[in-house]
């Protein structure tokens, strides 16, 4: 009897790859060269425990595809972490640098650990040495980590110290996700909320709902959902629900959701498939499937956290005309401020906040119209759209490079 097993991360990345490799008529030669990664490195490193034990984790650090410039990829600290999942994640990061128009490729990195059950102290030098580890993959001009699940601004100085150390002066280019007092971006802790909210006000202007005033709900009040909340209330829209793990609240208007840090449940919801106008999943994957996307009742969703909606959810949301705009651009606003980040540090050149918060208004607005425009035109639904703009720039960049004739 055939047992039926679950794709793992990186097969159903490779899947999403081919469907749009099938969608630009990519050569049998070009997908080889895209369809897998470019380098992995596995490290195992000892880390003295504050009791004066010896812990042994484990590391890696992936880069998918070089053809655009330095990779760029966050650093992911959780327990179940895994080698396929890390690839999965490099390449996704390659087509959503691809999908807004970076001149990066994609990485990623992660320590098997539970960073909550960590010391500062600790986390600190299981960090300096992950960082030792992998320096013979990362700098500037070569491969730029950032922040992920697990990780903050303060991880990312130690790192940024560990490789000055190893250099003799400040290399604050090394990685981006820094406090601003170490050479960080104003507006980088923002930026995934706020290019959500720029993408969320653009759909709705798409689907001509601006006359009414339109409700939101987002899952997850974490880094992402949180200033994603506070800014589409900013911005007008009456944010009446958001959740956390532990509490759902509902409230009838947004001044209620003021209080909502504390996450005190007032009312518990349903929040995936209750009817709002705009559905934000910003906590984490998997959270529409197969299973829900037929009940789901907002007119669109914008998929704040990475892999929100499942393949399987994919068409039966296009289907039922739920707009969609996928992770790849929907939380990009990360990736483009720390692109922002990585330029004024190499320029040692700092700029305003106010100035950031446009340059992110027009690459990522751009970006959305351009795949917009590419899945009117080939009537295909806004993530494949992505992907195919994505996986063409990067084979064009191997193309024209020579690697593929
Ligand atoms: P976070 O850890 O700060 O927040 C996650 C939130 O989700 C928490 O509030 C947690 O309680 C909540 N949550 C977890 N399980 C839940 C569930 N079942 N129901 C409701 N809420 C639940 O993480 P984050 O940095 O906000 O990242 C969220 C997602 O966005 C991830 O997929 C991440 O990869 C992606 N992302 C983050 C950034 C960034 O810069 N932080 C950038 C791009 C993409």
């Amino acid at each position: 009897m055939a047992v039926e097993t679950r794709a793992s991360a990186f097969q159903t990345a490779q899947r999403r790859f081919d469907a749009a490799a099938d969608v630009i008529g990519l050569s049998d030669d070009a997908r080889l060269g895209l369809r897998d990664v470019k380098r992995e490195l596995t490290v195992h490193f000892p880390v003295r425990m504050d009791d004066g034990s010896v812990h042994v984790f484990t590391g890696w650090r992936v880069q998918h595809n070089i053809s655009r410039g330095p990779a760029k990829g966050g650093i992911r600290y959780h327990p179940s972490i895994t080698l396929d999942l890390v690839k999965a994640l490099a390449m996704l990061m390659t087509w959503k640098c691809a999908a807004v128009g970076l001149p990066y490729g994609g990485a990623k990195g992660a320590v098997a650990c539970e960073p909550s059950k960590l010391s500062p102290n600790e986390l600190e030098h299981l960090t300096r040495r992950y960082a030792t580890e992998i320096a013979i993959l990362i700098g500037p001009e070569k491969d730029i980590p950032a922040p992920d699940m697990g990780t903050n601004p303060q991880v990312m100085a130690w790192i940024m110290d560990t490789i000055s150390m190893h250099s003799g002066h400040s290399v604050t280019a090394s990685v981006t996700g820094k406090p601003v007092d170490v050479g960080g971006s104003e507006g980088r802790v923002d930026a995934p909320g706020r290019g959500a909210t720029y993408l969320t006000l653009e759909g709705l202007k798409y689907l001509h709902v601006d006359d009414e005033t339109p409700t939101v709900a987002v899952q997850g009040y974490g880094q992402v959902g949180r200033s994603t909340a506070r800014l589409l209330a900013e911005a007008g829209l009456n944010v009446v629900a958001v959740s956390d793990s532990r509490a759902s609240i509902w409230a009838r208007s947004a001044a209620i959701l003021a209080r909502a840090s504390a996450l005190v449940a007032s009312r518990s919801c349903t929040l995936r498939t209750s009817a709002w106008t705009v559905l934000v999943p910003a906590a984490v994957q998997d959270q529409i499937t197969e299973e829900n996307a037929g009940r789901i009742r907002a007119r669109m969703i914008t998929e704040g956290a990475n892999a929100a909606v499942s393949p399987e959810a994919d068409p039966i949301l296009h289907d039922r005309n739920i707009f969609l705009v996928p992770d790849i651009i929907a939380n990009a606003g990360g990736v483009i401020v720390s692109y922002f980040e990585w330029v004024q540090d190499l320029q040692a050149f700092f700029w305003e906040e106010e100035e950031i918060n446009t340059k992110l208004h027009h690459v990522i607005t751009r970006a959305f119209y351009e795949i917009l425009h590419t899945s009117v035109n080939k009537r295909i639904d806004m993530r494949l759209a992505a992907y195919a703009l994505a996986v063409q720039r990067v084979a064009n960049a191997t193309t024209v490079r020579g690697i593929y004739p």
